[in-house]
């Protein structure tokens, strides 16, 4: 079963906003079953949008739009469909009741300008929207045709609740499943390299992707018919016992979340300590809802004189070591545990770049220590050239060296 997604929008086309609701969608769909054959972007165009739907009409099972539902002029989504099906818009009682209860919510009366939000294209029903105006459209055709508002918090809340369910219903018998198991500490050509012995296992109907992102590599494996499906658990398996602590969960998992999760289940708490990252890995922990279990604070520590004020950093290891070095590292990570009477201390030194380097130390050198227990592991790093790329490397590398931290000091 494949499907296009069509997204709506003049601010998409001219890169004012990026288009989020695509991969969120192509997500969504995937893990129905759905083959996603085609994103397409469009602009705000009677004529554009009616010969865009056109094609992905032809084209694939299903059609997921969004964007151009609210009640403003430049939204023309419901007529641009009314003009593909060629028959006029009709007020629709339920797409009314809709729109009514959203106003009613906030003890109004629907404005004019929003009466028009309950016409519905002939064949079409229309969708709840809790947290916006207008009511979203679903067709159950030959193509089953979803239209949702463009805002990805309607959106999202508006798939989840109305259109997922119904896919669900209309293709429970397509077969496409995914399992992703997410890696840290090794990059995509160093999994190859592991995994090549293995390469046996995949092929037509069970096939590997490799996902790289800064400081991670995510693995899809997925399986189309219902004989690979049946194989897969297994090759997972296999796959997790060649990389063994290099693959820190699945699916939708984040680093930081693991690490939450096993700091929370050792009751544990963590204080960080950073340089080069800038309150960084603070912050995915704290991105994390119900971090505050377990984090218990942080000291950005940017400037030398910071580091000896906040983090008890001897002038005289700046002086012979540097501030990006295994020593400052160290202390860091100790005061940073110290300071906040924390289980965990992580600390974090580097030069990010783009100048900062010389030959000794270039551009990306990072030091990264972990104060756990009465031990601290100090581990250097070389990134590469890219300041917020050294950012993002240096935090994941920071998560990782705590997990390794805390897998070794199970209790
Ligand atoms: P509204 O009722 O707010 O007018 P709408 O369904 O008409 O909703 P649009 O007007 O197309 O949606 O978009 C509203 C806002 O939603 C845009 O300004 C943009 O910020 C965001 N948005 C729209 N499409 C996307 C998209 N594909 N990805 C991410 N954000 C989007
Ligand atoms: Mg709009």
């Amino acid at each position: 079963m494949s499907a296009t997604i069509l997204t709506i929008g003049d601010e998409l086309l001219i890169g004012q906003v990026n288009d989020t609701n695509a991969g969120w969608l192509a997500r969504g769909l995937a893990a129905l079953g759905l083959r996603v054959r085609q994103l397409v972007t469009v602009a705000d165009d009677l004529a554009e949008i009616d010969s865009a739907l056109g094609q992905a009409i032809k084209s694939s099972s299903v059609v997921v739009m969004t964007g151009g539902l609210g009640p403003t002029a430049d939204d023309i989504t419901r007529e641009a469909i009314a003009r593909h099906i060629g028959t006029p818009l009709r007020y629709h009682a339920d797409a009314w009741q809709i729109v009514e209860q959203y106003f009613t919510r906030s003890g109004r009366a629907v404005p004019t300008t929003c009466e028009h939000l309950a016409q519905v294209p002939r064949g079409f029903e229309p969708l709840a929207n809790p947290e916006g105006t207008a009511p979203g459209l679903w067709c159950a055709g030959e193509t089953a045709i979803a239209v949702l508002p463009g805002v990805p918090r309607e959106m999202k809340t508006m798939f989840r609740n109305e259109v997922a369910p119904r896919l669900r219903t209309l293709y429970s018998k397509g077969t496409v499943v995914h399992r992703t198991l997410c890696t840290a500490g090794l990059g995509e050509t160093a999994i190859q390299q592991r995994l090549r012995k293995e390469s046996y296992l995949f092929g037509q109907d069970l096939t590997l992707a490799y996902l790289p992102r800064p400081g991670q590599v995510r693995l899809r494996i997925t399986a189309t018919t219902a004989r690979a499906a049946r194989r897969l658990p297994d090759v997972e398996r296999h796959l997790r016992s060649v990389l063994g602590a290099y693959v820190y969960g699945q699916d939708g998992d984040s680093l930081a979340g693991v690490v939450g999760a096993m700091l929370r289940r050792r009751h544990m708490t963590i204080a960080t300590a950073e340089s080069c990252t800038g309150g960084l890995v603070a912050h995915v922990l704290t991105n994390i809802p119900g971090a505050s279990d377990y984090v218990v604070g942080a000291v950005v520590a940017y400037a030398n004189m910071a580091k000896q004020q906040l983090l008890d950093v001897a002038r005289s290891d700046l002086a012979t070591h540097g501030a990006v070095s295994a020593e400052v590292a160290e202390t860091m990570a100790h005061a940073a545990r110290d300071r906040f009477s924390a289980s965990v201390g992580v600390a974090i030194t580097g030069i990010a770049g783009p100048g900062g380097g010389s030959v000794d130390k270039p551009v990306g050198t990072t030091w990264i220590a972990c104060a756990l227990a009465g031990t601290c592991e100090v581990k250097s790093y070389r990134f590469g050239a890219t300041r917020e790329s050294n950012k993002v490397r240096s935090t994941v590398a920071a998560l990782d060296l705590v997990r390794r931290m805390l897998l070794k000091n199970a209790t």
